[in-house]
């Protein structure tokens, strides 16, 4: 017996173009399952430009990136859409039944009769902690940007990084942490003015402890973090005391493990045809930043219209006739899948 989830439909990433993906495929009546690496929806838009302005989507003359993801959020919520986040899709099989089955980093599997790349520029994942001693850590004794950090409670924690995330995340563990330390090279952190703010105010007053330099290992015991060595500025190695490690390098997008799922590839990108957005793997599309086809534009308005393609070719493929072009204005089928009246 297999624990797969079965469905008719898989989109590989949560972007702007996997998320319209999804109500496109809603409208066809179909219904699909999401993942993406990050633990949040919104691809480039929220990682990349959240508080940007964007000025080219038709007929919303501006937005911020989140805003944009927020909307199409909203958009697609009559699809009730489950969505698998902070995973990875690993592999990508083609099943006896003609079937894909897709494995994540975390372990889910499905069994699906389409998929959709929506994969843009890759996954984004987080830069690795480098140093000796890591890979026999606990998964719970260094964490990779996590945005919560209640656990800090009691710990005697080191948060590791200059960003905005790493700031804030020394700030809200402050108040928790039996000692909190943020390490970064340099004593210059990036971060809004009232962040900043803050983060003097508590050092201050002692509750954050700023180290100025670099891990270079991690001593653990049974996988147990005991304590960190480091470097200071001057080059000298100095040991730490430490029970709880954040690390906050950075996020960044790697193409990872598509290039191995055996579709036609041109330059990093999925080779389609941009009638029906198929590659040259039965049931498998791909639509958004991560395909390539002449005249390609890698916009946002241009992978919407993509996934529309796409949502009527894998309809045709999973319905065996072909869909009637219908209006959301006036189609009463429309209307009840949009729970409209
Ligand atoms: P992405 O947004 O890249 O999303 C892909 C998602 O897939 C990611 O979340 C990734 O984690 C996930 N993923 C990839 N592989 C896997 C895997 N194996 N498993 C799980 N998840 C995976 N476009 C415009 O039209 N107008 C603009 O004004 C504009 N401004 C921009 C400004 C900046 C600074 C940047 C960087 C881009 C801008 N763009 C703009 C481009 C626009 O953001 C992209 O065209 C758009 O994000 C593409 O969407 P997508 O859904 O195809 O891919």
């Amino acid at each position: 017996p297999s624990n797969a989830i079965d469905t008719d439909a898989l989109i590989i990433g949560a972007g702007p173009i996997g998320l319209f993906q999804a109500f496109q495929l809603g409208l066809q009546g179909i219904k699909a399952h999401l993942v993406d690496a990050l633990p949040h929806v919104g691809g480039q838009c929220a990682q990349l430009y959240g508080h940007k302005p964007i000025y080219d989507i038709p007929g919303i003359p501006v937005c911020t990136g989140k805003e944009l993801v927020q909307l199409l959020d909203q958009q697609i919520a009559p699809m009730n859409l489950p969505r698998h986040l902070n995973q990875q899709v690993q592999s990508l099989s083609r099943l006896a039944d003609g079937r894909w089955q897709a494995v994540t980093t975390a372990g889910t599997q499905f069994h699906t009769r389409s998929v959709f790349v929506a994969a843009g520029v890759g996954a984004f994942v987080p830069k690795a902690l480098k140093v000796a001693g890591v890979d026999q850590l606990a998964a719970d004794q260094l964490l990779y940007h996590p945005s919560e950090t209640s656990s800090a409670l009691g710990r005697s924690v080191l948060i590791y990084g200059g960003d905005e995330e790493a700031v804030q995340a020394a700030i809200d563990c402050a108040s928790l942490a039996a000692k909190t330390r943020l390490m970064h090279r340099r004593d210059t952190f990036n971060a809004a003015p009232d962040q900043l703010a803050r983060l003097q105010a508590l050092r201050d007053s002692g509750a954050i402890e700023v180290v100025i330099g670099q891990i270079t290992e991690v001593q653990q015991n049974a996988g147990q973090l005991q304590a960190l060595q480091w470097m200071d500025g001057e080059g000298r190695e100095q040991t730490l005391r430490v029970d709880w490690l954040l690390v906050y390098l950075g996020i960044s997008p790697r193409l990872g493990p598509i290039a191995d799922w055996g579709m036609a590839i041109e330059k990093k990108q999925l080779v389609i045809d941009p009638a029906t957005m198929a590659t040259s793997a039965q049931g498998i599309y791909a639509v958004g930043d991560i395909v390539s086809y002449p005249g390609k534009k890698k916009l946002i308005l241009c992978g919407f219209h993509e996934a529309t393609m796409a949502a009527f070719a894998a309809a045709e493929y999973l319905q065996g006739e072909k869909p009637l072009l219908q209006y959301t204005t006036t189609s009463a089928k429309l209307h009840a899948i949009l729970g409209v009246h």
